[in-house]
Parts: C-alpha cells; sequence; structure tokens
C-alpha cells in the first residue's frame, strides 16, 4: 500500500507500478507499507527488486530504488502491517491508494478510513483509492469514505470461485479444466484410496496431469498442460505484469485528478478484462443501504425461529457480504456465544445448541464481532412465518 502527498500503498506487483508512477508524476512524499519479504518468484514482474534483494523487505528495497532513480522524492518505508498503524498515522496523508493483495486488509484499511471521517472537519477526509488484480482482469475505484460507496459497500460482488457441478466433471467436461478437476477429485480417490494428494508432490501433479491428458484426449479436448494441473489443483491465478501495470496507471492517474484538482475524478469504479480482448467499463457503484460500515443503521436478517444458534451461525459464515469466521454474538441483554475467552466460550457454549425464538425475540438486535470483521456488524433478527 502507498500513502502519497503524501500516498501510499504496499510495494508487491501493484505497488511497484504505484510508487514509480507516482514518483515519475511528481510526488515528492510517498510512505510505503509492506509486510512482505522479496521471493525469487517476484522478480519477473517487481521490477523494483533484483537477485540479491530477495529476503529483504519489500517496501524498503522499492523506497531506496525509487529514490535513487528519481530525484527530488522521499520514499518512507514501513515494513509491517497497514494494521499495526492507526488513526494518527493515517490523519497525515492526503489519500490512500491500496494494492493489497487481501480481502482483510482492504476491510480494515476502509473501516479504518470511513472511522476517521469527522464532519466538522474535512482534512479528516482521505480518499481511498483501491486496485486489485487477478490474471487478466483488475479493477481501480476511487471511494470517498462516508461520501460514495465504501469498499464493503460493494463486498457481495466477490464471486467466489465458480464450482463445476460434479455431473458436469464425472460425465461430460467441456474445458481443460473439467479433466483437471475430475483426475484430482474423483480419479484420485478413486485409485489411490486413502492417500493423501499432496499439491507440492511432483509425482501426485504427473499423475493427474497424465490422467487429466488421457480424459481430455477421450472427450477432444485440448489445452492440458502440466503447468495448468498444478494451477487448477492449487488453485493458482498467474500474476500478469501487463494487469498491474494497466490498474496501477489507472490508480496514480486518479490520485493526481483529486491531488491537483486538474481534472474530475473517476465515479467510481472501473473495471478491465483484459482476458477476451481489451475492454474497460466505467460505472457508479452506489452506496448499499444498510452498509455496516459506512450506513448508520443495523441491517435486517431473516432467520427461522427454530434455528438453533449454531445454524444460524453457520448461515451467516456462508453469507458473501458478511464473510466471518468465528465470531462473537450478543444481544442488548445477554451474551450468545462468545468465541473466547475459554471461560466466556465454556459459558456460552450451551447456546449453541437452543432455538434462536428461545434466546432472543423477534426484531432483536444482534451485535457480531470476528477477527475477519473490522468493525462490529449489527443485524436485526426477524424470525420469518
Ligand atoms: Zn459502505
Amino acid at each position: 500500500m502507498t500513502v502519497a502527498d503524501h500516498p501510499k500503498c504496499g510495494a508487491g506487483g501493484l505497488g511497484c507500478e504505484v510508487l514509480k508512477n507516482l514518483a515519475l508524476s511528481g510526488f515528492t512524499d510517498i510512505h510505503v507499507i509492506d509486510m512482505d519479504t522479496i521471493d525469487v518468484s517476484n522478480l519477473n514482474r517487481q521490477f523494483l527488486f533484483r537477485a540479491a534483494d530477495v529476503g529483504k523487505p519489500k517496501a524498503t528495497v522499492a523506497a531506496e530504488f525509487v529514490m535513487r532513480r528519481v530525484k527530488g522524492v522521499t520514499i518512507t518505508p514501513y515494513y509491517g502491517a497497514i494494521q499495526d498503524k492507526g488513526p494518527d498515522y493515517y490523519m497525515q496523508f492526503q489519500l490512500v491508494i491500496c494494492g493489497l493483495d487481501s480481502v482483510e486488509a482492504r476491510r480494515w484499511i476502509n473501516a479504518t478510513l470511513v472511522d476517521m471521517v469527522d464532519p466538522e472537519n474535512q482534512e479528516s477526509l482521505k480518499p481511498l483509492i483501491d486496485g486489485g488484480t487477478e490474471g487478466f482482469k483488475g479493477q481501480s475505484r476511487v471511494i470517498l469514505p462516508t461520501l460514495s460507496s465504501c469498499y464493503e459497500c460493494s463486498l457481495d460482488m466477490l464471486t467466489p470461485r465458480a464450482a463445476v457441478p460434479m455431473c458436469t466433471l464425472a460425465s461430460i467436461p467441456r474445458q481443460p479444466a473439467h479433466c483437471i478437476e475430475w483426475a484430482s477429485i474423483l480419479e484420485w480417490p478413486r485409485i489411490m484410496g486413502d492417500k493423501k494428494l499432496d499439491n507440492d508432490d511432483p509425482e501426485h501433479i504427473t499423475w493427474l496431469y497424465e490422467k487429466a491428458l488421457e480424459r481430455a484426449k477421450e472427450f477432444n479436448i485440448t489445452g492440458v498442460t502440466y503447468s495448468m494441473t498444478q494451477g487448477v489443483v492449487k488453485n493458482i491465478i498467474p500474476a500478469i505484469a501487463s494487469t498491474n501495470a494497466i490498474i496501477a496507471a489507472s490508480c496514480c492517474n486518479e490520485a493526481l485528478k483529486i491531488i491537483t484538482s486538474c481534472s474530475p475524478f473517476m465515479n467510481n469504479y472501473m473495471m478491465y478484462m483484459g482476458d477476451e480482448g481489451v475492454y474497460t467499463h466505467t460505472f457508479e457503484h452506489e452506496k448499499k443501504e444498510g452498509c455496516p460500515v459506512c450506513g448508520t443503521l443495523a441491517t435486517d436478517y431473516e432467520a427461522s425461529g427454530e434455528w438453533t444458534l449454531d445454524e444460524f451461525i453457520e448461515r451467516l459464515k456462508e453469507k458473501p457480504d458478511i464473510q466471518i469466521k468465528k465470531p462473537t454474538l450478543s444481544t442488548e441483554r445477554r451474551k450468545l456465544y462468545y468465541a473466547g475467552p475459554p471461560q466466556l466460550m465454556e459459558m456460552t457454549r450451551p447456546n449453541l445448541d437452543k432455538k434462536l425464538k428461545d434466546l432472543m425475540d423477534s426484531g432483536e438486535e444482534v451485535a457480531i464481532t470476528d477477527p475477519g470483521l473490522p468493525f462490529s456488524l449489527r443485524l436485526n433478527v426477524i424470525f420469518s412465518k
């Protein structure tokens, strides 16, 4: 992530591009935060790093490289997590650019910047420019905390990896990936029994590759390769240097417009699709009513009073716009379930088997906190008839 004039962002695939662009655009005071060290696999696209830098912190090496090449820019690196810093730290910047690879970190910085807004103090509103890439696809967006749609408002746009129906795998594969999934999900357990598939074992991958190749031939499907097998099994989406360059360019362009007012900035979301030709689409993503971060009201949530608390929690975990893992739940009048500390967990565990209707009234507000949630979520739980 880079903070400039100061912006800030990470120093990974997007971060290298962003830092270079900001420095060459005339930004003079930039802070960069990154918690990673340089890996040899980064060297093909993270162009601020050399083989001799492997093992060193990305933020530090990137800052030194850009300062050596571009005169007059000061880049302050921080090797650590963005969560190490608090509102006092983020308040010193004019805007924040994110090139983060995790949903958690994005939610955190988004909630932090929304929280920092004081309507009495214009300076407290820090525009957030968020860039993200996945293979040939990418997006950049401008978030004015509390004024425009925030990162949390759009969380339901994150699509879980499309699951291929088992019948497609078993009977009529159409794509090379289907053949690979067939080999790993169906053939491996059928032939190997209890032997566990190790995604890092080249012999196992070779076995899957050969099986998938045979099956592909049978159905006249081409394109199964060893590296594709590895990619499908490990769920790897390759990082593409040109996608990073395009998205970073868009982010820095917006930063320059916001800081200098030379032109209106983007309103507010640009999607780039580079896998079939080159296509971009810009639209206004609207604020979500009842967004738990930038909205003000508790959201309604329909549940059955017959569900046990445990069932209720499981269903919440499945919701893509909530994304919780180990939640703690309470109402105004009682503790429903505490994921920690141990004594509280023991005390509240029996509630998991109780029915919702025995724990609360329909319409009662439930507050939910979770390690994955940078804020506390409030739901009005309404019992369906
Ligand atoms: Zn929001």
